[in-house]
């Protein structure tokens, strides 16, 4: 009877802390995706004096790829683009007319796109979003109708005020509005917290984009004038707090072992407020350009099962490439019937080969601005680092770096590399006859 007893209470010790740890069984993935946080802006990515153990255990323990790009160097197209693995230009999720969607916007990111929840849902896991949102306001573009089983957040930017203030939803529901902002970042983390355990016996995929450190920036009491970087020095002290937590609670529901989880950030810092706004680090300019300070974000992997240790992958990625990586790794397909713009990083992320990405087109506002192949970049258009307003600049001849031997796009090699310029020039006029005219989801209003 003890014995029986014993061994009883021996099961359901087991059952609790081992959750969905079999090998066989396809990863879990979690996503964790900054607002605005910098190339420069982390320990591990060599910022002097913000302090982020957990990110620098993060990349100890998994890989750091340090030539990783978002899909766009603003919040929305940036987001469609993590989402579907196409460029936002195929979907109408950038516009000449709009930056991003805001709360009196009447688009969003179309139904017919197929997003990873979407995928991996079909596949048998369960999909959770807790942060900020910014793919479409309305119920029709709400995560719930892109796959996702609950969310958590704020549907759009910090700073965009409606008529009582910023709103923060459940499901459809707005619970609580204004939002205190000051405690978004320790609940957005109990909410994941939550979803790990609630999950913890199916594969899932938590994606978790934070609504900080995106200006106006707000941190909970404990962060408070506690790092020597100042107040966004707390705010992402904080941040890295939160990532120790969601690695804390996987560890603790006995998912550690079998979860990939990506740490990156969706554009560059906001530099034109200044001491509020990141750091680009050595990459010149910030968010709103397609200079390397807007586009290339401090990114870890980490998959203890999988994922080698302490390495760093220096070749090209981005967050366009999560789909195919995902898709691949849960055994799930691809859709066919639409361009992706998704490369597959397994190879890489094992150590088993280079990354498959050789070629990044850069986008901006419904525009073509450039193209980097191996180790080149080209501009045809710029914008300076600047408050939205000043109208680009046009090169002829573009601009071209080697952004291996110059990260800071200083040296302009165009005069001095005909070759490479007509190479490159060549790769954006194969890239744009695949790409076909959409509706401009940005420019459309609400419809009363
Ligand atoms: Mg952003």
């Amino acid at each position: 009877m003890f014995r029986s007893l014993l061994f009883g209470t021996f099961l359901s010790i087991l059952a609790t802390q081992t959750c969905f740890a079999d090998k066989q069984q396809p990863p879990n993935f979690v996503v964790i995706f900054c607002d605005d946080l910098g190339y420069g802006d982390l320990g591990c990515f060599g910022h002097p004096t913000i302090r982020t153990p957990n990110l620098d255990r993060m990349a100890a323990e998994g890989q750091k790829w340090s030539s990783f790009y978002c899909a766009a160097p603003v919040c929305t197209p940036s987001r469609a683009g993590l989402l579907t693995g196409r460029l936002p230009i195929r979907n109408g999720m950038t516009s000449a007319k709009r930056v991003v969607l805001f709360p009196n916007s009447g688009g969003g990111l179309p139904a017919e796109e197929v997003t990873i929840a979407e995928l991996l849902k079909e596949n048998g896991y369960a999909t959770g979003c807790v942060g900020k949102w910014h793919l479409g306001h309305l119920p029709q573009f709400l995560p719930m109708a892109h796959g996702f089983d609950s969310y958590y957040g704020i549907p759009y930017s910090n700073d965009m005020h409606k008529p009582g203030g910023v709103p923060l939803m459940r499901g459809q529901e707005v619970i609580e509005q204004p939002v205190d902002q000051r405690t978004v970042t320790k609940r957005y983390t109990e909410e994941a917290v939550k979803f790990i355990e609630t999950n913890r016996e199916r594969p899932f995929f938590l994606y978790m984009p934070h609504t900080m450190p995106h200006i106006p920036l707000y941190v909970s009491e404990a962060f408070t004038d506690e790092s020597p970087r100042g107040l966004y020095g707390d705010v992402v002290e904080e941040l890295d707090w939160s990532v120790g937590e969601v690695l804390k609670a996987l560890k603790k529901n006995g998912c550690d072992e079998n979860t990939l989880v990506v740490f990156t950030s969706d554009n560059g810092p906001w530099l034109s407020f200044r001491l509020e706004g990141g750091s680009a680090g050595l990459l010149r300019a910030g968010k709103g350009t397609t200079f390397e300070g807007g586009m290339r974000v401090p990114t870890i992997f980490r998959w203890p099962a999988k994922i080698p240790a302490g390495t760093l992958v220096t070749e090209m990625g981005s967050t366009l490439d999560l789909m195919a990586t995902f898709a691949h790794l849960a055994g799930a397909e691809l859709p066919t019937d639409r361009t992706l713009d998704s490369e597959d990083l397994t190879p890489a992320l094992l150590g088993e080969g280079a990354s498959p990405r050789e070629t990044m087109f850069f986008y901006t506002r419904g525009e073509l601005y450039g193209v980097r192949q191996g180790p080149y970049k080209l501009h045809l258009w710029t914008r300076e680092p600047v408050r939205y307003g000043r109208p680009p600049i046009k090169h002829d001849p573009p601009l071209l770096y080697h952004v291996e031997h110059d990260p800071g796009e200083q040296f302009d090699l165009a005069a001095k590399k005909p070759e490479v310029l007509k190479q490159l020039q060549d790769a954006i006029n194969k890239h744009i006859e695949t790409v076909e005219p959409a509706v401009d989801q940005l420019a459309i209003p609400v419809q009363k």
